[in-house]
């Protein structure tokens, strides 16, 4: 039986199971595709992909979605990681999402934390990316990143394919480095392309027209078509090593992740960890369930689930589900 993507979508969303998930912990195998909720079960993550050729982008899962006091703890969090990269020599920069620092709270607020956060990873020579979050997030961000590119090189950001302004976008932002992303939000017509074949073909042209501008360019895809197609293009056009990467959500394909190293081809991963790790487990599973049901699910996670959605009905029952 497979469980429908508005009902995985739901569940990531719903902030009843949100707060609960807390409880188990990373029981239902969170950790096959998170590196736990700590710095301390971080860094040996990181430290074993870096011996295995693989660079890494950390991004913390924190709760700094609603209130100030959570946005100022991530900005605490991301403020000791990049000190613990410097201290540790690890192959590792940082990733942001802007609605964790306070976008959606106060532009201003948001903007004073991300930028302490850039100006102390540009003191320890940490490159930042700025993540692209649903298309209400996408003006403010480059707003964002705009200002800051002013004061700083060491910050780039995302680039959303199945957007039609993405062409404009890459255009536009050609000073700084580029993720190149399909895109992972469910967005309307008006503003996206919706079928596969329509996204997959997009990301392929703006993908191919980037590589040859000589900007660094992170190919975040595990899409094997596109990454083929890639590595003859890069041989053909001669595009030089040190221009790109593969870029690879950690946990998703290892197999491709060894394949990529072992090709001798410069390859990231895309490493979350943190606290608030339910609702990105939920999201990628909404994705493409395969990955994460073939690690995951056994007896003992099944058993953890079922006892969850009886927990969640009897929540709902007895009104203890908290609104906002
Ligand atoms: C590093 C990274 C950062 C990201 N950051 C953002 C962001 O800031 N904003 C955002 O909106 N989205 C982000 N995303 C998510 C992204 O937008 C896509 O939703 C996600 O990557 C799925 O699309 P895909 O290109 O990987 O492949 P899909 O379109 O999911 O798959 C295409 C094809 O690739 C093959 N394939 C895919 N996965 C596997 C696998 N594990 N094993 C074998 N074959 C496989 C299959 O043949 C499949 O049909 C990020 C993704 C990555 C990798």
């Amino acid at each position: 039986m497979s469980v429908g993507k508005d009902v995985v979508t739901y569940l990531a969303e719903n902030e009843w199971l949100n707060e609960n998930a807390k409880r188990w912990g990373t029981k239902i195998g969170a950790r096959a595709i998170t590196a736990g909720t700590t710095l301390t079960e971080l860094i040996p993550v990181i430290q074993k992909l870096n011996y295995a050729g693989v660079r890494t982008s950390i991004v913390y899962l924190g709760d700094g979605l609603y209130e100030k006091a959570g946005a100022l703890e991530v900005k605490e969090q991301y403020i000791q990681l990049i000190h613990l990269i410097q201290e540790k020599a690890l192959d590792a920069t940082i990733t942001l999402q802007l609605t964790q620092l306070g976008l959606d709270i106060d532009f201003e607020f948001c903007y004073e934390n991300v930028k302490e956060i850039v100006a102390e990873a540009y003191a320890y020579d940490v490159q930042v990316t700025i993540e692209m979050e649903d298309y209400g997030h996408v003006q403010p961000s480059f707003r964002m990143l705009e200002q800051l590119k002013e004061a700083y090189d060491n910050v780039g950001t995302v680039i959303q394919a199945y957007f039609y302004r993405a062409e404009e976008d890459i255009k536009k932002y050609k000073d700084v480095p580029i993720r190149l992303v399909k895109g992972a939000y469910d967005e309307p017509i008006s503003v996206a392309y919706q079928t596969k074949e329509e996204i997959h073909d997009n990301y392929k042209k703006l993908l191919l027209e980037q590589l040859q501008n000589g900007i660094f360019t992170s190919i975040a895809t595990h899409d094997r078509d596109i990454i083929e197609e890639v590595k003859r293009f890069v041989q053909e056009q001669e595009i030089p090593f040190d221009a790109f990467e593969f870029q690879l959500l950690y946990g998703f394909d290892e197999e491709l992740q060894e394949q990529l190293v072992g090709e001798g081809y410069p390859c990231s991963v895309y490493v979350p960890y943190g606290e608030e790790w339910y609702s990105y487990f939920m999201n990628r599973l909404a994705e493409r369930p395969q990955n994460i049901t073939k690690k995951v699910f056994n007896k003992k996670t099944n058993t953890i689930l079922a006892t969850v959605a009886g927990a969640f009905v009897l929540g709902n029952l007895i009104g203890r589900r908290k609104k906002k």
